[in-house]
């Protein structure tokens, strides 16, 4: 069976479609700059990446050159677009109402749109997406919706609320959502296969360190918390994103500065995190070159970044009554390996022993990186949002 998954931005649309019966990548590649002028890059598996440049004035138009790659004669990957058996959007709100993916209709496209307030940056795009596709692709081609939100729906109230008045939530939907759900539902449950045990009866925390960094606190199969509220901004200090800080200081800065809500909400998503800290760059690349040439602030940086990590994990653990493993993920959990020392070596109180051997020099590969005698097992699980994506909708689609 082939899946198309999709990941619309507002000027973009990323894709990849796969044969789910092996979860081979068939094609993949990225439509950009969609109503400005128009770029379309597109590589099958095993041959050499197609770059087009085109006028693309809507999404519409970018899905239709899209399908028109992957059936092309020359390096095409099927033969006619009805192969296709059914398309998964990543959709980053689903607010309060799914907490899986469904299958769109009419009902999905009104809650994404009742969400468009919750997620304006994101939910809008992803309408559109699934707008074109439908538009665009053979009538009755099944689109499911996989929302960002879906895995987090299980916690309960009093990881959800904030301490607001209360008709702020019942008025506004305000709580905690989290964020990042595929990507911590794929990697607990692929943990739990990875280590041959029962997905129900593991504590797990998944660390999903990447340009937007969250955490997640895993217990009977089911999200308990998550480090991301009702915006990607909560949590940790993320590559340019605050994470949490003291509300205060919004109405503080506002007052001092006379910024609007629209200036503090870029100077607080764009403008902090690690790059405001450093000064150097939100890339914990530059950031551990720049610390390793004596760059004190890109230091203090990523200090405050494996700090942060660990008074999180170790919430967690304790919100859990304790933790059976630890899970990092995404480009710094899976990459970084001073960052996950560093977060490892400050539990050691709680039975976290990291195996430097096993460690250090590890990239992008599955693999346990705790020694045998850990209370804890800490692992590596790459993740790959797209195929959980295509997986779910495949789930759905059967
Ligand atoms: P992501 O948002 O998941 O793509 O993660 C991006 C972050 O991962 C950046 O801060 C990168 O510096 C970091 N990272 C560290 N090492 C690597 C690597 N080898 N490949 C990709 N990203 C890396």
């Amino acid at each position: 069976m082939k899946i198309l998954v999709i990941n619309c931005g507002s000027s973009s649309c990323k894709f990849q479609l796969f044969n789910i019966d092996n979860g081979d990548v068939l094609a993949k590649g990225n439509a950009e700059r969609i109503g400005i002028d128009g770029k379309l890059t597109y590589k099958p598996a095993g041959k050499d990446e197609v770059v087009i440049e085109a006028d693309m004035p809507d999404h519409k138009v970018a899905v239709t050159m899209i399908l028109d790659q992957l059936v092309d004669k020359d390096h095409g990957v099927i033969s006619d677009v009805s192969e296709i058996a059914a398309v998964g959007h990543r959709v980053l709100h689903g607010g309060k109402y799914y907490s899986e993916s469904v299958i769109v209709n009419d009902d999905v496209k009104k809650v994404i749109r009742d969400c468009f307030d919750l997620g304006p940056l994101h939910n809008p795009a992803n309408l559109i997406g699934i707008e074109a596709c439908e538009a665009v692709l053979p009538a009755g081609t099944p689109q499911v919706a996989v929302f960002d939100t879906a895995f987090h729906q299980t916690m309960p109230p009093k990881a959800y609320m904030y301490a607001l008045p209360y008709e702020y939530y019942e008025k506004y939907d305000i709580r905690r959502y989290g964020f990042h759900g595929t990507s911590h539902r794929y990697v607990s449950r692929r943990v739990a296969d990875f280590l041959g045990e029962k997905y129900e009866d593991l504590r797990i925390i998944t660390c999903h360190l990447g340009n937007g960094s969250s955490f997640a606190a895993v217990k009977d199969g089911k999200c308990q918390d998550t480090s991301m509220g009702l915006t990607p901004l909560a949590g940790i200090c993320m590559g340019t994103r605050t994470g949490d800080i003291d509300p205060a200081i919004v109405p503080f800065i506002q007052k001092r500065t006379g910024m609007s809500a629209d200036e503090l909400d870029t100077l607080m998503n764009k403008q902090s995190g690690v790059q405001g800290i450093s000064g150097v760059s939100s890339d914990f690349r530059d950031l551990a070159k720049a610390a390793s040439e004596g760059n004190e602030r890109a230091q203090l940086a990523l200090d405050m970044f494996v700090y942060q990590g660990t008074k999180i994990v170790g919430s967690y653990a304790a919100a859990m009554g304790g933790v059976d493993v630890i899970v990092f993920t995404a480009g710094i959990g899976e990459n970084t390996y001073d960052v996950r020392a560093g977060i490892c070596k400050n539990l050691e109180f709680m039975g976290v022993k990291i195996d430097p051997a096993k460690n250090d020099g590890l990239r992008g590969k599955e693999a346990i990186i705790s020694t045998d005698d850990s209370k804890v097992k800490v692992v590596v699980i790459p993740t790959n949002e797209e195929l959980a994506i295509a997986q779910e909708t495949e789930a759905l689609v059967r």
